[in-house]
């Protein structure tokens, strides 16, 4: 057992209840844990204390008693016995998990009145102060021993049930014992994989960040030699172009036809790269006058195309970058003209409600050519596409970078079929 006997009883409550017992009946008795730490005691005779386990004869004698009583504890109720000094003391193991623990001790005291001639002569032999010795004597209680023994009797049983009461105290400690220890193994746990993530998180953060400016320097720097190709190649058109045959000049005009192209890949790269690159933090922004802005951006190819736009609800105010919210609506509203089969005015319909009580989200519907569902996370990939450049003009960008703006703000965006037919776009951002 790794606790002590005192840890698991309430001493002070069996001090109280033993005093009133030795009022009532005047046996002394005695309670100690097996390193024989006096836990409670009480009515101890002077004639032992004071006499016989201070003179070292005596005191033998007292230990080969102790010894005894020892030895024969663990399997009696209780035992008893007089010493060789002439005084009888009994005791009762107190046993928690098969573990003697402690010993209740009743005496010392005599079953008759004593026999003085025999301690006046122990006073000569040991060299006590007779008068003391003698008076030491007549203190000590005279108990018959049938009473004594009934009132072993009880002892046995009052260690029986403070044994009871010890290993159910134990168990509890054992049990909140393994509770902290749980709680520890698991808050160490949860603290490694807490640094861990932490770790990669920053690791991520570090890598993206590289990232982003490999391709901002990149694409910056591409687009020079690529000036250069297309500035070259219609050179040689304008110079020679009357002195080449027909398929040269076709040659040309791929090559032409595929720097421009290439241009136009390298630039919406450039944009991509472009997103939160200045570190600006979100701030409120008016969406209604972003929403303006990039309608105006779009009023040629809306005035083209002859699409319907409409808003169809108040545009609230978020936390965004105002650029970045304009360039949304603009990819998307662009999106919905362009996938609209050719002979038909788009009709687009932009709304927006309240998520929860920290985002809005917004709607962008359209009546186009609609989505494959399964495709529905795809087109959020960077250079994905669903149809060729000749179905349709693009790079495959325009929706990653939608993507990034609306993550960095910590919202969501996604795409469903719109009820008979087209595409409902919508995302969520924070409100101010
Ligand atoms: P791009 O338009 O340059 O191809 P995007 O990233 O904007 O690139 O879009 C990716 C793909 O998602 C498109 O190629 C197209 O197949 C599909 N898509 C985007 N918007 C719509 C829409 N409103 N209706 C149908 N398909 C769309």
């Amino acid at each position: 057992m790794n606790k002590r006997f005192a840890e698991l009883v309430d001493l002070d409550r069996f001090r109280t209840m033993m005093r009133w017992f030795y009022q009532a009946t005047g046996i002394p008795h005695g309670l100690l844990d097996v390193d024989d730490t006096i836990l409670s005691a009480i009515g101890w005779q002077d004639i032992c204390t004071k006499f016989h386990r201070v003179c070292p004869e005596t005191a033998c004698r007292c230990q080969v008693s102790d010894h005894y009583i020892a030895s024969r504890l663990p399997d009696a109720g209780f035992v008893g016995y007089q010493c060789a000094n002439g005084l009888m003391d009994y005791a009762a193991p107190v046993i928690i998990d098969g573990e003697h623990v402690a010993t209740m001790f009743l005496g010392q005291l005599l079953h008759e009145p004593p026999d003085v001639e025999r301690f006046r002569r122990q006073a000569a032999e040991f060299g006590f102060d007779e008068r003391e010795y003698l008076a030491a004597l007549e203190r000590v209680p005279v108990i018959p021993a049938d009473r004594v023994e009934a009132a072993m009797a009880f002892f046995a049983q009052l260690a029986g049930v403070l044994a009871d009461a010890g290993a159910e105290r134990l168990r509890h400690l054992e049990a909140r014992q393994e509770v902290v220890e749980l709680n520890r193994e698991l808050s160490e746990r949860v603290e490694a994989r807490t640094r861990e993530l932490e770790d990669k998180a920053s690791a991520l953060t570090r890598s993206n960040a590289e990232l982003e400016q490999f391709a901002y320097v990149a694409s910056h720097d591409l687009r020079e030699p690529l000036r250069m190709i297309g500035a070259f190649v219609t050179l040689l058109e304008q110079r020679y172009g009357p002195k080449l045959d027909d398929q040269a000049r076709e040659f040309i005009a791929f090559a032409k036809e595929g720097a421009a192209r290439m241009d136009r890949l390298v630039l919406d790269l450039l944009d991509y790269s472009r997103i939160g690159r200045r570190g600006d933090e979100p701030s409120p922004v008016d969406s209604a006058a972003a929403l303006e802005t990039a309608l105006a951006d779009l009023s040629l190819v809306v005035i083209e195309s002859r699409a319907d736009v409409q808003v169809t609800t108040p545009m609230p105010m978020v936390m965004a970058d105002p650029g970045d919210l304009a360039r949304l609506f603009q990819n998307l509203i662009a999106n919905a003209i362009k996938y609209t089969p050719a002979g038909r005015p788009p009709e687009i319909r932009i709304g927006c409600g309240r998520q929860d009580d920290r985002f809005w989200v917004f709607s962008i519907a359209d009546r186009g050519i609609g989505i494959d569902p399964e495709q529905a996370e795809r087109i959020f990939l960077i250079f994905q596409r669903l149809h060729t450049r000749q179905q349709y003009e693009g790079t495959g960008i325009g929706l990653a970078v939608c993507k990034k703006i609306v993550e960095r703000l910590g919202g969501d965006i996604w795409v469903e079929p719109a009820e008979g037919g087209g595409s409902v776009f919508n995302f969520t951002l924070p409100a101010v």
